[in-house]
């Protein structure tokens, strides 16, 4: 018989193993603390939704929706699904279907994979995931600085130093619509220095010409007519209050006219935190998206973390992931040990501690090494003759100050374990 194929896993979508969990699990749970400390609330929502949704309000004429949707047709029924590639719009989507902004605006998190068919590479997946929040129903300038200041608050809760926060604005769909005039009736004057897809774009989207990479166009963009000379006193006044909020809480940001974000439904406020010319986050401001969607007229804005590049810039940075690995690792051999190592296992678990009881059989010599590698704060060693006193032999894995010194070992009843671990554990500042 031939040996069957191995199947790997698809290009661009990465598992997270366990020797990433740490990196992780702090991410997440600044994430979580986060949130709450800003009064949002988490939304889930499927993974899957219909094609329509993204089409209308990511916009026809986007990156995301021309070229990188995962998209199938339901076999069943003939629908057109699409894999989410945000989640901006199946957030929406869910507030007008069960009607959530009928009493005042609601602030929401959500947090969850998305799918992109990007080429991969370092920072660019297929799948990856987001963190986003969005405040729905407000207006104001200090919704956009509540959602900045949050973002800002994360950054130093993990740690971060280099993310840097750049801010536009995008002014109103009319504003929008002079300037678009003006860009095109520009372009068209320099038609022969536009690449292949800047004279595609040029009625299509000039605004995204203005996101040029080709550097042979770089200056005919730089120079091009800019935004802020369109816009009128309500939209310049938002982003003056936006600024003034953020001067106000030392929040330092630069102004870049060229950000302008993939997506159309934005408006008004548009920012991204970047470390190092990567973008962690994007967000702005997207009153329209809400009515375009079916519903209501009502204000939102809003941010997308890209969770990996985070990760990346955690580790850069060598953000500090506390312990890490359980709390005890218990060795056991013998005759009629497996019983009472288990009891002694379950134990520890009923007072709160993260146990690790050795499987798989093998010596001492071998079981240590295995304790060793777990990360578990201390050893606890359970033989024939330990088990027969009601005893196990307690080996400090780590150096603690209320510890009796790292290799230290000594002997206590099994009744007093958990107590006697805790000490140690409690008095070197662990919350176990
Ligand atoms: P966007 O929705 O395009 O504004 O993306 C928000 C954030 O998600 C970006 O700033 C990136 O950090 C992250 N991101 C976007 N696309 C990808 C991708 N293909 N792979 C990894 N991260 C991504």
């Amino acid at each position: 018989m031939s040996k069957p194929e191995r199947i790997q896993g698809v290009r661009g979508m990465n598992d997270v193993l366990p020797a990433d969990e740490a990196l992780w699990t702090r991410f997440e749970e600044a994430v979580a603390s986060t949130m709450r400390a800003y009064g949002y609330q988490r939304i889930r929502t499927p993974i899957v939704e219909h094609t329509r949704l993204f089409v209308r309000g990511i916009g026809e004429v986007t990156d995301i929706v021309e070229k990188e949707m995962y998209s199938f047709t339901d076999a069943l029924n003939g629908e057109m699904l699409t894999l989410r590639p945000e989640s901006t719009a199946g957030v929406v989507r869910s507030v007008i279907e069960h009607n959530l902004l009928y009493d005042g605006p609601k602030r929401l998190w959500y947090t969850g994979p998305m799918f992109r068919h990007e080429r991969p590479q370092k920072g660019r997946y297929r799948q990856f995931h987001q963190v986003g929040a969005e405040a729905l129903g407000l207006a104001g300038p200090d919704a956009d600085a509540e959602v900045i200041l949050l973002c800002h608050r994360l950054w130093s809760d993990l740690g971060l130093n280099g993310v840097k926060l750049e801010i536009n604005t995008l002014g109103q769909p009319d504003e929008r619509r002079a300037h678009r005039a003006a860009l095109i009736e520009y372009f068209e004057r320099h038609l022969d220095v536009l690449d292949e897809e800047a004279r595609r774009r040029l009625h299509s989207n000039p605004l995204r010409i203005l996101d040029t990479k080709n550097p042979q166009m770089q200056p005919l963009a730089d120079a091009a007519p800019r935004l802020i000379e369109f816009l009128g006193e309500a939209s310049l006044a938002h982003f003056e209050g936006l600024q003034s909020l953020l001067r106000s809480q030392n929040i330092p940001y630069r102004i870049n006219p060229r950000l302008v974000r993939g997506l159309d439904y934005y408006n008004l406020s548009v920012f991204e935190w970047v470390a190092d010319g990567i973008a962690l986050c994007g967000g702005g401001r997207y009153d329209p998206l809400v009515e375009m969607l079916g519903g209501r007229a009502a204000p939102g804005c809003g941010f997308g973390i890209g969770v990996e590049r985070v990760l990346e810039r955690m580790r850069a940075e060598a953000v500090d992931l506390g312990g890490g690995g359980c709390d005890v690792y218990i060795v056991h051999q013998g005759a009629g040990v497996l019983e009472p190592a288990l009891q002694a296992a379950e134990r520890l678990r009923d007072a709160g501690l993260d146990v690790i009881l050795h499987a798989g059989g093998g010596g001492f010599k071998a079981q240590f090494k295995r304790a060793d590698a777990s990360g578990a704060f201390v050893a606890v060693v359970l033989g024939e003759d330990e088990a027969a006193r009601g005893e196990a032999t307690v080996k400090w894995l780590r150096e603690a100050s209320a510890a009796p010194g790292e290799g230290r070992q000594q002997s206590v009843a099994l009744e007093a374990l958990a107590q006697t671990i805790i000490d140690a554990l409690v008095a070197d500042g662990d919350d176990a």
